[in-house]
């Protein structure tokens, strides 16, 4: 892609409001663009990212078995009058009436339409287990919409809504999302953290969210400081074992680590799963006929990604004064290629070829005008994780430079080697 060509209006300044890192630099990388209080339209740049992790998500869910569907975003307010939920989920609940004066809602999460969806099409303990999941926006009035698509009010979330006969198979159900969700944000090239939750409006009885640690989140996190080592382990107990706790659940009294093993910091939320039994199932009537032929309540639970929140979340992770620092697996573009010297015709000739050479590969190509320190700070700024850096020494003796984003390392090499370090995987 050449940059010239392309759509990416980048900030020099700080926009106002903006108090966090990746807010500022989502913001001035050109991601996104807010539209209304907690409701932004996602640039090239940002929808790229969003796209990459939502191919990591899907991945790992169908690697799990899980079937992705694509459920409305706009539901009737009659099934979570069923579920008993519409007049308790409170003010986040966005109401709207259709023309014919019916209740409408634009839908926060969507336990009440998966459930729905599977009743009567689900009819025996042989249709199960069964784990149905969608990559759709949601839309929470939420009272402080901030930090950007961090707690925005319209946002894009991965659901996934697990079916089963009982409790038993229920949990390996859940304990099959907890190892997913582990591998999906690794993949990501973040280091996450299960704790144990309250279950809050979803309701139920086994709840863990998945924290990123950072400096900036809105949730402290108490924590035993050998967590990473025990993520390793593929075995879900010591999984499950590992003591972390936000904010009033943390109790010294059953703190299971010694004082010295605990440590504190800010965490951002970026996943939460729930096993909730019959919940929605009774109300709503959600039965299949089992073994030994008696109709039971189906045992469901609900797992969910804060995909747009990730964007943001990795950024909170790795950044610097300069700008993003994309971790390869979610980078919008993996190379940045650089022309210093638009004016020489024969660098601008070596440049193209660079970057017909490594176009599948994931290339933006700054061919623009502009001086040489805005080219450097805008590729800094956005925090592609490979720099290709042709100059006047391309011309002399056909050498470029490869800056690594994340180290700052600057190797000189010949343009074939370099387009081959790049062409191979
Ligand atoms: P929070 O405590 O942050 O409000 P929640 O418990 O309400 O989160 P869930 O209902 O479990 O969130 O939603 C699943 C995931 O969706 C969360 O783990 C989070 O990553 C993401 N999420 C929730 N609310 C928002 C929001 N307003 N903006 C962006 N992402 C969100
Ligand atoms: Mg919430």
């Amino acid at each position: 892609m050449r940059l010239s060509k392309y759509y990416l209006p980048t900030l020099k300044e700080i926009p106002a409001g903006a108090e966090i890192a990746s807010h500022q630099y989502m913001l001035r990388a050109g991601l996104i663009k807010q539209t209304a209080s907690g409701i932004y339209s996602w640039l090239s740049l940002g929808l790229r990212v969003l796209r990459n992790i939502e191919d990591i998500i899907r991945d790992e869910m169908n690697k799990a078995g899980a079937i992705e569907v694509l459920m409305p975003c706009v539901q009737p307010a009659s099934l979570w009058r069923e579920s008993g939920r519409y007049d308790d989920y409170g003010k986040e609940m966005l109401c709207i009436k259709d023309r014919h004066e019916s209740d409408m809602l634009f839908g926060p999460t969507h336990e009440e339409v998966a459930t729905d969806l599977i009743r009567g099409t689900v009819k025996s303990y042989k249709d199960l287990p069964l784990c149905l999941y969608q990559i759709q926006w949601k839309f929470r009035d939420e009272m402080r919409p901030r930090y950007g698509v961090m707690r925005g009010r319209e946002f894009l979330m991965k659901d996934a809504y697990s079916f089963n006969i009982d409790y038993e198979n229920a949990l390996n159900s859940y304990n099959l999302m907890y190892k997913t969700y582990i591998k999906i944000f690794k993949r990501m090239g973040l280091t996450p953290i299960g704790v144990r939750a309250d279950t809050g409006p979803i309701g139920g009885n086994l709840s863990h969210e998945f924290h990123i640690l950072t400096s900036t989140g809105e949730s402290t996190l108490y924590y035993d400081n050998k967590f990473s080592e025990l993520l390793e382990s593929e075995d879900i107990e010591s999984l499950k074992s590992i003591y972390a706790v936000a904010d009033d659940m943390h109790n010294l009294k059953t703190c299971s680590v010694p004082q010295e093993q605990l440590s504190v910091s800010k965490g951002i939320e970026i996943g939460h799963i729930f096993y909730f039994g019959d919940k929605y199932s009774k109300p709503m009537n959600a039965k299949v006929v089992s073994r030994d032929g008696k109709n039971v309540n189906i045992h469901m639970g609900s797992y969910g990604i804060g995909v747009s929140r990730l964007v943001s979340a990795t950024i909170e992770a790795f950044h610097d004064d300069k700008g993003i620092i994309w971790p390869e697996t979610v980078a919008p573009f993996r190379i940045g290629l650089i022309n210093l010297q638009t004016k020489i015709s024969k660098c601008v000739e070596i440049a193209n070829k660079t970057c017909e050479a490594l176009k599948n590969n994931g290339v933006l190509y700054d061919d623009t005008e502009g001086s040489v320190g805005v080219k450097f700070a805008r590729m800094d700024l956005i925090g592609l994780p490979w720099q290709i850096i042709v100059g006047k020494k391309a011309v002399s003796e056909n050498i470029v430079e490869i800056k690594n984003r994340a180290t700052g390392e600057i190797e000189e090499m010949q343009i074939e080697e370099a387009i081959n370090r790049f062409s191979t995987e």
